[in-house]
């Protein structure tokens, strides 16, 4: 399989060129096209399997067809930690460098002017979030963010943040997320608390396993 088969813009392939990806790993070739349906997914993968680009790759596709001046909040992607919600935040740049795609990220720690850059950036608006639970339910708080025309939520590494105490926060998120919408959940482990998750907050997943 090449990364051709997904029909992907050609922008993304020259972000995928120059990030030297030359062909897709296992969980990209399955998580993809399940991902292009627009179906809810519950994937079991590892970090280390090309799981962030597995979700990347098709909504950044997506993105590409909506003109920039229309373009509005599309993608929040929670994370349990500020060097994940990097991580990611670095392979959006990378993937989307030549479609022009913006991200922010928001964690908490650092110091007051970490705190303004970030709630900067928000005003000037972004397609896709990366945020840490516990600075993301702050920033709800106060109003800062409309969620209205979100498509799509990601939940990464969802057993190390339901380890780190993070499953109330979750669902008071969730709460202010528009209904439809598809919701994408990675768990490195299935322990019953992530289905139980799962349960209350995906229709009809698809299942991976890799
Ligand atoms: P992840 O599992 O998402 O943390 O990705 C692990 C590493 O693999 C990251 O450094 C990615 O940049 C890299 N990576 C992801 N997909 C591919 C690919 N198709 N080919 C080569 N490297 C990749």
């Amino acid at each position: 399989m090449t990364f051709q088969d997904f029909n992907f813009n050609e922008k993304l392939l020259d972000g995928l060129d120059s990030m030297g990806y030359s062909k897709p790993t296992p969980i990209q070739s399955q998580a993809i096209p399940l991902i292009q349906t627009g179906k809810d997914l519950i994937a079991c993968a590892q970090t280390g399997t090309g799981k962030t680009a597995a979700f990347l790759l098709p909504i950044l596709d997506k993105i590409i067809n909506t003109p920039e001046d229309k373009r509005r909040l599309n993608t929040l992607i929670i994370s349990p930690t500020r060097e994940l919600a990097t991580q990611i935040d670095n392979q959006v740049e990378g993937l989307g460098y030549f479609i022009g795609v913006s991200s922010i990220s928001i964690y908490g720690g650092g110091d007051g002017a970490a705190w303004n850059q970030q709630r900067k950036a928000l005003e000037e608006g972004a397609e896709i979030i990366i945020a840490t639970p516990g600075r993301l339910i702050a920033i709800l708080q106060m109003g800062a963010i409309d969620f209205s025309q979100l498509q799509h939520l990601i939940l990464d590494e969802a057993d190390r943040m339901l380890d780190m105490g993070f499953y109330d926060d979750i669902l008071k998120i969730i709460k202010h997320l528009p209904l439809q919408r598809q919701t994408l959940l990675f768990s490195a482990t299935m322990p019953p608390k992530i289905r139980k998750l799962a349960h209350s907050i995906l229709i009809e997943p698809e299942q991976l396993n890799i």
